[in-house]
């Protein structure tokens, strides 16, 4: 849709900003009123088509999502930057969450319960909220924006939907997905600007029934407190400070690949990335050594090209946060071991690469080992105990995720238990969520709800319980139960 202002902004390879990716709507306040107009008119109709025909239609999209799935990967590649391989990832998480809402249409199971009282039928079922308003961030441009859509699109919501501003092309292909699989004009929009320009009226709007968002943690709260006075829905996803333990009788090979695929895949630019990584001290030499011999041979450049392991910084502000970063542990006597500068020079001379880089003998209390990076820097911390690690791993803002790697099943066993994470692995890295289990976390990371599997429904609509009384006179709960 073009912005009333008829303004456009132009969108641009970060790997080489001499490409112009696309050009999009630069939408206002007055694009929301019109998409929020459009989502509140289409919503009594498409809550009125039967769920498993909304589930077709998804079903529908998801077929044509793999048909499409490397166009649209290299689509992402180019406006994200992450590699190919990785947008790939992305976009079959977005087929993954589909398919699965498409069952939904059939199943949205509530549930019937025995009445106290004869004669007398109970059950609960879900009922959509209304307009759900999505708002989201650029690291995985099409799997989040999906999270969202999909349960809310099936539990027949209508939608509008704000990405981000670096990534609105994969929003764009996924919404003409949707209209191609047969979904009604105006059951989803998109409004393409900035966070202050289209977010903050989005949020705010009086229309808006539901807000679910992922991003920072700093915005997240503001779009709380947003919400708050109209006591309206709102689902948050924010940042994370992810640990990997590695205790001194892990599979060090393991460990290592571990650390490597977590720490600097999507150049750290994940929720779930594993920025810091507690290491036993009978095996840290071991491990830092190792750790760093297989870093120093990423190859770093542009995610199109075979053979590249990791993707430039999404823009030259996340860079520039990443340099303040490494002066940060400098200055707080962090140990290098390996990268902390920008790539330059030809082929890295247009776009926004970083060296991935690894500070040693970290303690818990540097910023280096407690606040979000989101860029490729790992922390690495050096400690006594899996009591130790468990103490470390709990004692940042943030509850995503975490890991342990070992051989001792009492040791996996008791960090599963005490971690206060929304998802844990054993024996693999931070990241790697599949869309059927729950996804979220604690503490300053989210606000107790969960997207993906079934519980992304709670997010989207209300509950209703209903009493049918067929005894054909008054029957008074807790009251005429006959005793
Ligand atoms: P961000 O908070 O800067 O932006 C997220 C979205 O909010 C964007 O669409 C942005 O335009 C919008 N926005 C910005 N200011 C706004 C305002 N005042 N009102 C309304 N909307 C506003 O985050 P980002 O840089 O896009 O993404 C990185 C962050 O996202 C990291 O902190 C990362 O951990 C987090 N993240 C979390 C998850 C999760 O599931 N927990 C997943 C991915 C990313």
């Amino acid at each position: 849709m073009d912005a009333v202002s008829g303004r456009t902004f132009e969108n641009r390879n970060p790997a080489d900003t001499r490409e112009v990716v696309g050009t999009f709507a630069e939408s206002g306040p007055e694009d929301v009123q019109r998409a929020v107009a459009a989502a509140r008119d289409a919503f009594p109709r498409w809550r009125a088509v039967a769920a498993p025909k909304r589930g077709e239609i998804l079903f529908r999209a998801a077929e044509i999502l793999v048909k499409r799935k490397e166009e649209i990967s290299r689509d992402m590649t180019r406006e994200m930057g992450k590699v190919l391989a990785e947008t790939r990832g992305d976009v079959q998480e977005a087929i993954d969450m589909t398919y699965y809402m498409a069952g939904e249409g059939r199943r949205q199971f509530g549930q019937t319960t025995p009445s106290e009282l004869p004669d007398k039928f109970q059950m609960s079922v879900r009922m959509p909220v209304g307009v759900a308003g999505l708002i989201t961030p650029w690291n995985f441009p099409m799997a989040i924006p999906s999270w969202k859509m999909m349960p809310a699109l099936v539990l027949g919501n209508t939608v509008v939907i704000k990405p981000a501003t670096d990534t609105p092309l994969s929003v764009v292909n996924l919404v003409k997905v949707l209209e191609e699989a047969g979904l009604p004009a105006g059951v989803v929009n998109m409004v393409t600007g900035g966070g202050a320009e289209v977010g903050e009226p989005l949020m705010r709007h009086q229309d808006v029934g539901v807000v679910s968002f992922t991003g920072s943690t700093g915005v997240g709260r503001k779009v709380s407190e947003a919400c708050a006075p109209a006591f309206k829905h709102c689902h948050l996803e924010m940042g994370g400070k992810n640990i990997i333990m590695v205790m001194d009788d892990a599979r060090l090979d393991l460990a290592v690949d571990g650390a490597v695929w977590g720490g600097f895949g999507t150049t750290g630019q994940r929720c779930t990335a594993a920025s810091r990584i507690a290491v036993h001290k009978k095996v840290y030499p071991e491990f830092a050594a190792r750790f760093v011999e297989r870093t120093k041979a990423l190859r770093v450049g542009n995610g199109l090209e075979p053979g590249i392991d990791m993707g430039p910084c999404i823009n030259e502000s996340q860079r520039r946060t990443v340099e303040k970063y490494v002066e940060i542990a400098k200055g707080e006597r962090a140990k290098l071991l390996c990268g902390g500068h920008r790539l330059e020079g030809g082929a890295w001379t247009h776009g926004f690469f970083h060296e991935p880089t690894i500070f040693g003998d970290c303690s818990p209390a540097m910023r280096i080992s407690r606040e979000e990076v989101f860029g490729p820097v790992v922390a690495v911390i050096p400690v006594d105990s899996l009591e130790e690690a468990i103490e470390v791993g709990n004692s940042v803002e943030y509850g995503l995720s975490a890991s342990i790697y070992t051989q001792d099943i009492n040791k996996a066993f008791t960090a599963m238990r005490e971690m206060y994470t929304g998802i844990f692995y054993v024996n693999a890295p931070t990241i790697g969520a599949e869309t059927h289990l729950p996804f979220g976390g604690t503490k300053n990371t989210g606000n107790g709800h969960r997207e993906a599997c079934v519980q992304a429904l709670e997010v989207f609509g209300e509950w209703k319980s209903i009493y049918i009384d067929y005894s054909g006179h008054l029957q008074r709960a807790q009251i005429d139960t006959g005793e």
